[in-house]
């Protein structure tokens, strides 16, 4: 088979991101630009059953890197494993999630590769063959198109920006073996064992309603009340930089230029001013909730709806009426 794109999937304990089925329905698209086949790779421990669930998504082959040397992510054997891949396949591109493994894992394929990299890509196009992406740059203040110099063509993809396209009519899956170029006895460096943290809380990556605080807050005990509109609306809770840099919330909660990037259904952003580096993590939330006291704070331009108040006083009050409509 010719491939002309390979998807390079994340899964954790058995289960597909999100991004997976972005970056899979993108493959799809330029593959259909270019001509020819999608490959994609899944790294795991004891993943067989995993295939069968891309199918639907326009993928020709999976390739299971099924080995406990992927039990958790390993950047050296995930790197030499998709690079050796892409050698021997040949793809004209090679298609990341921008998300924290894909982060680390891109950079390192690109290496192996000698091959030309662009990150958290928000479009992909083909123009005479060429590819061309386009991607944010000075925290969303201008946006770059970059052509590749190099062969192939490797990008990642920002989460939550690429549509997911199932369709019925596509190819049946084939499976095959992905050689696995190195045992646990080369590793340098294990990653021995992850501690999550308690709770069980949805990701903000993931999450389609946001709720997020900043140092209007003003303790992170007050983040209980964001925390029950959150319950209510099955959402998850996001804040700001002033936020995690107060030590109020987790950095892994914070949205913006150096935290996460979101695209939610539903962003509430309560005592949150809209300085640029926010605005670059989540202006392409669909609808846009702002709650400030001061009518002129940046985030007012951005939001579809803002409620200017003191949202000790608005965000109780909202949580109440939202749990009417939800018992209803
Ligand atoms: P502030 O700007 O202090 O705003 C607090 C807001 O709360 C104000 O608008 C105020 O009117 C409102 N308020 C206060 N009390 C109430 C009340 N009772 N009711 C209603 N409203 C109230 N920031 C990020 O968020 N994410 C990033 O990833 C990020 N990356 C950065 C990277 C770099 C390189 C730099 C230089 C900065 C970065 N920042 C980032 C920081 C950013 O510039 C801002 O400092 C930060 O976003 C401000 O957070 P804030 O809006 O919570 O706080």
């Amino acid at each position: 088979m010719a491939y002309s794109v390979l998807a390079v999937t994340e899964q954790r304990d058995g289960t597909f991101r999100k991004v997976t089925y972005e970056i899979l329905s993108e493959a799809r698209r330029l593959a259909d630009a270019l001509g020819g086949d999608v490959a994609a790779i899944i790294l795991g421990n004891d993943i067989q059953a995993l295939a069968e669930q891309l199918s639907g998504y326009g993928v020709n082959t999976v390739f299971l890197a099924d080995d406990a040397i992927f039990t958790n992510y390993s950047p050296e054997a995930s790197s030499k494993t998709v690079a050796e891949l892409v050698k021997k396949i040949a793809p004209k591109a090679v298609l990341f999630g921008a998300t924290t493994m894909g982060k680390d894992l891109a950079p390192r394929v690109a290496a192996r590769l000698d091959a030309g990299l662009a990150t958290d890509c928000v479009a992909l196009r083909v123009e005479n063959s060429e590819i061309i992406a386009r991607r944010p740059m000075y925290a969303g203040k201008v946006i770059s198109e970059v052509k590749f110099s190099t062969s192939p063509v490797l990008a990642s993809l920002r989460p939550n920006v690429f549509a997911v396209t199932k369709n019925d009519g596509s190819p049946q899956v084939q499976v095959e073996k992905a050689e696995i170029p190195v045992a646990q006895s080369d590793l340098k460096a294990v990653i021995k064992e992850i501690v999550a943290r308690s709770g069980g809380k949805l990701d903000v990556a993931e999450a389609t309603i946001i709720v997020s605080g900043g140092r209007g807050m003003k303790d992170p005990e007050n983040f209980k009340i964001l925390e029950e509109l959150a319950e209510v609306l099955g959402a998850a809770v996001g804040a700001s930089r002033a936020a995690v840099d107060a030590g109020w919330r987790p950095h892994s909660d914070q949205v913006g230029q150096t935290g996460k990037t979101v695209s939610p259904n539903l962003y509430i952003a309560c005592g949150i001013s809209g300085a640029i580096q926010h605005l670059a993590g989540m202006s392409s939330s669909k609808c846009i909730v702002a709650i400030n006291k001061d009518p002129d704070a940046p985030i007012f331009q951005k939001a579809d709806y803002g409620i200017v108040g003191d949202l000790f006083e608005v965000v109780p009050k909202l949580t109440e009426e939202l749990k009417k409509i939800v018992e209803k």
